[in-house]
């Protein structure tokens, strides 16, 4: 098999190995070429060391250059090229304590985490030094050399292997998952940020139940708590697999029953972005609070009430919510509330699309013109407000200048 390059991979191999130099594309971008996945990015692996990269090219820059990483730009693309290296102990960081370069492509190979991630190739062919390629025929994760080794020398890999699988679909070998079922308290050594990069790869995969084998290999107590308290785990997996591919509705999948507060707290715990937290826990929150189930009887109590929701909880929020909770009773099989949300979808849109004031900015009076008519600023034209937006939710008819002047009027002259 002969793995097409992109050119300028292509180019960059071919002036290092003009010069003397040993030069391959390596670890994921092989391993996804194999299996006809687009590659993410291509890693380029060299004996040159980071001094005699840098000579060769024109445009360079010393991404850590320290590990032996010199990125090369080719118009706006960087191309990352790393020294041929063995690995110290891992720190708690994203790279190794100390590295040392080495001449032997072999050596840098046998410090990679997997037998699928530890091949390299170039115009010659493929170098599969410890069967990766076996390894994705039998779709198979399993590590370079003896996996409790390689996994003291670093605890993440032990979720690196629940993210292959899960990417990939592919089973953990049984010495591989042994290993981590023996080592999975040393988890909770590992810094956050390293952690929720590999459990939002997981979840944004295509097969996201699979955070299941973070119970099942013993890792979730020490990473997800929340995850690991959930009820009914069969149903999350059913969950995460029918929501969108959203790192916010994954997250919320997997803890759907354990109250926003908690979602928020495990959030917070794995150093997520304040958005990426706020929209979870808000969709929970949404969720618990059946905005979506309550029934009444007639079209215009309907729309009232879906008004004074998105009011309320904001328009993105409520729409999050029901995106979460049609997916979320189509999975527990209840049509009755499936119709529900989606009716109530219908009736979102109609109102967005009339544009139906929602928020005070959209009154058609503003807090100016209260003062104009002679009210004091401050709490007093807040609240005004406040009451005409409300009348509006409730009656939209209302929204004009004429008859809300009116009713600011009537309120300021009962103060
Ligand atoms: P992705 O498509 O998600 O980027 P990838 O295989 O490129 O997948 P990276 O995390 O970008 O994964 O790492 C690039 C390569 O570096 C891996 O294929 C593997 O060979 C090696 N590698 C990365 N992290 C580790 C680690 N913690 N231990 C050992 N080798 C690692
Ligand atoms: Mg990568």
């Amino acid at each position: 098999m002969k793995i097409k390059m992109p050119e300028n991979v292509s180019r960059i191999i071919g002036t290092l190995t003009e010069h003397g130099y040993e030069a391959y594309a390596v670890g994921g971008c092989v391993r996804d070429s194999i299996i006809h996945n687009t590659p993410n990015d291509w890693d380029i692996t060299t004996s040159a060391l980071p001094a005699q990269v840098k000579a060769l090219f024109r445009r360079t820059i010393d991404t850590g250059i320290k590990h032996g990483t010199v990125t090369i730009m080719i118009g706006n693309e960087g191309y990352e090229v790393t020294t041929y290296r063995i690995d110290g102990e891992y720190e708690d960081g994203r790279h190794p304590k100390q590295v040392e370069f080495t001449s032997s492509l072999e050596e840098d190979l046998r410090r990679r985490d997997f037998t699928i991630n530890a091949m390299a190739c170039n115009d010659e062919g493929i170098v599969d030094l410890f069967g990766g390629r076996e390894d994705i025929d039998n779709r198979i994760i399993r590590c370079v050399g003896e996996a409790v080794e390689r996994f003291s020398e670093d605890a993440l890999r032990m979720l690196r292997a629940v993210r292959f699988s899960a990417q990939l679909g592919y089973t953990i070998e049984e010495g591989t998952a042994a290993a981590i079922t023996a080592l999975a308290p040393t988890i909770s050594k590992v810094s956050k940020e390293r952690i929720h990069m590999e459990l939002g790869k997981l979840l944004l995969s295509d097969n996201p139940d699979y955070i299941s084998k973070i119970h099942t290999l013993g890792l979730g107590q020490y990473i997800f708590p929340v995850y690991e308290a959930l009820k009914d785990k069969d149903l999350a997996g059913r969950l995460l697999k029918a929501l969108p591919k959203d790192i916010a509705f994954r997250y919320a999948g997997a803890m759907y029953d354990a109250g926003d507060g908690a979602v928020r707290k495990m959030l917070k715990e794995l150093k997520l972005d304040n958005l990426t937290i706020k929209r979870s826990a808000d969709i929970i929150k949404l969720h618990d609070l059946g905005v979506c189930i309550l029934k009444i009887p007639t079209s215009d109590a309907y729309e009232r009430m879906v008004r004074a929701i998105a009011s309320q909880h904001g328009v993105d929020e409520f729409k999050d919510a029901l995106a979460f909770d049609k997916v979320f009773y189509t999975v527990c099989g209840d049509n009755e509330r499936c119709e529900l949300v989606k009716h109530e979808l219908e009736i979102l849109d109609i109102i967005l699309k009339r544009g139906d004031a929602l928020k005070i900015g959209d009154l058609a009076i503003s807090g100016d013109r209260l003062i104009e008519m002679g009210m004091e600023s401050g709490k007093q034209i807040g609240d005004v407000l406040k009451m005409l937006l409300d009348d509006v939710i409730a009656n939209p008819e209302h929204n004009n200048a004429q008859y809300l002047e009116m009713k600011a009027r009537e309120a300021a002259a009962k103060v």
